[in-house]
């Protein structure tokens, strides 16, 4: 199933069968059984790629390492890329690698020679241009300066460490981008600044500990944090500063609450940063949070988002409210190219201007339709991928 209604979304926008017909398809999907020799033993592991839609530029996305990455997830994934780079008036398309592995269980050069692998099944689409990957859940820069190091190519890959062609404030472009999402939100809706927040992270990723980061530099109290091992929770606010050097939260010395515990805290916004599917009917019906910012990708299900509706509790989606990834990734691939050099402050201020400038479209939307906030998101993305179809004469 597509995650974005297109027969709903058609209610609002001019879309036509034709388009409907392509966007509910992926364009193309890729399988591969990556698999080497290993200290006597065979790794293997069940390898997607899926272009959604190249309409409006290379197929862009980022490379899920996980034990339970399906071709259906990958599809989902590559499908919300396409929406993002629209909503965000990037020109890229949408693209997603799924590798199907538990990373924490791969020795360090078994890793390398996996991704090393990966490049070697997928160097067609890497060298022609055709799909330019970076880090998403389980991989990393540095993963990213393998695939480099495999083509040569500065513009096949973003996510890559600054050193080496990467961009200056690519690392936490997505939590600075979730972080803008979340405090534009917050003074929209409630009228409330940063200070005057408290905020619930699941996700002590590089998504998550970024957000945390940047909401707590201004002000808010981030009064909670999970991660896979464990959550914590202070009433008074986490020690943000001191966090940001633990790899995860296993050795954390700080008050513990549970997993579930998290998601239902009474809290201004909880921002769910770690994996899909966990604003459930459950968690709507019974959470505490007053507006939802969703860090993740495709963290709320369906029956999930229609009691959020129901309660009247915002959801800031996924294609906007984590589109600071992929505007610094454009920024990324443009050096790349262009052989110029970025500024820090000059990749937060593109995320900045493209996010607000979505944002307020999509607030306009809002009231103009009266709809939700992830359906005016929709409308507005579908849209802008339709117009485009047509300047290329697709329908
Ligand atoms: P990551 O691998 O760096 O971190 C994931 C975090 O989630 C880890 O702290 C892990 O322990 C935690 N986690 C996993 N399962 C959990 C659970 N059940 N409960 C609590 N915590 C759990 O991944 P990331 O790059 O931070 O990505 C997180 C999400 O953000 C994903 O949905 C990803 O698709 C999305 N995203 C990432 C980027 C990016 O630039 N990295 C861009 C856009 C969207």
């Amino acid at each position: 199933m597509s995650v974005v209604d297109l027969e709903l979304v058609s209610k609002y926008a001019d879309i036509g069968v034709e388009a409907r017909q392509l966007l509910g398809k992926s364009e193309q999907e890729h399988y591969a059984n990556l698999s080497l020799k290993w200290e006597g033993g065979l790794i293997q592991a069940d390898t997607y790629v899926v272009f959604h839609c190249a309409v409006r530029g290379p197929a862009k996305g980022g490379i899920r390492m996980s034990e339970n990455v399906s071709m259906e997830e990958t599809r989902r994934l590559a499908e919300l890329m396409t929406y993002k780079c629209a909503l965000a008036k990037i020109p890229f398309g949408g693209g997603k690698s799924g590798i199907c592995i538990n990373p924490k269980t791969l020795p360090v050069e078994a890793r390398r020679t996996l991704i090393r692998e990966y490049v070697h099944i997928f160097e067609p689409f890497l060298r022609n241009g055709a799909y330019i990957p970076a880090p998403d859940l389980g991989t990393t820069p540095s993963d990213m300066a393998t695939i480099y190091g495999r083509t040569h190519m500065p513009e096949c890959v973003t996510g890559k460490p600054p050193r080496i062609g990467g961009l200056p404030g690519r690392e936490e472009a997505t939590g600075y981008g979730v972080a803008t999402s979340a405090r534009m939100a917050a003074t929209s809706i409630f009228g409330k600044q940063p200070s005057e927040l408290r905020v619930a992270i699941q996700g002590f990723g590089n998504v998550g500990r970024w957000t945390a980061k940047f909401l707590n530099d201004w002000g808010a109290k981030v009064v909670a944090i999970s991660d896979v091992n464990k959550a914590v929770y202070m009433e008074d606010g986490l020690p943000i500063a001191e966090m940001m050097a633990m790899k995860t939260l296993a050795d954390a010395s700080l008050p513990e609450i549970s997993h579930d515990e998290l998601l239902l805290l009474p809290v201004d916004i909880l921002i769910p940063a770690a994996v899909e599917n966990v604003i459930t009917e459950c968690v709507a019906s019974n959470t505490g949070a007053k507006l939802i910012v969703e860090a993740a990708n495709d963290p709320t299900t369906r029956e999930g988002d229609c009691i959020l509706q129901a309660r009247g509790i915002p959801a800031i989606p996924d294609i906007l409210a984590n589109a600071g990834g992929v505007i610094a990734s454009y920024i990324e691939w443009r050096q790349a190219k262009s052989g110029s050099l970025t500024e820090r402050s000059e990749t937060y201020a593109a995320i900045e201007k493209q996010l607000t400038r979505a944002f307020e479209e999509m607030i306009e939307t809002v009231s103009r339709e009266n709809v939700s906030h992830r359906l005016a998101a929709h409308i507005i993305a579908v849209n802008e991928v339709v117009e485009s179809m047509r300047d290329r004469s697709w329908v």
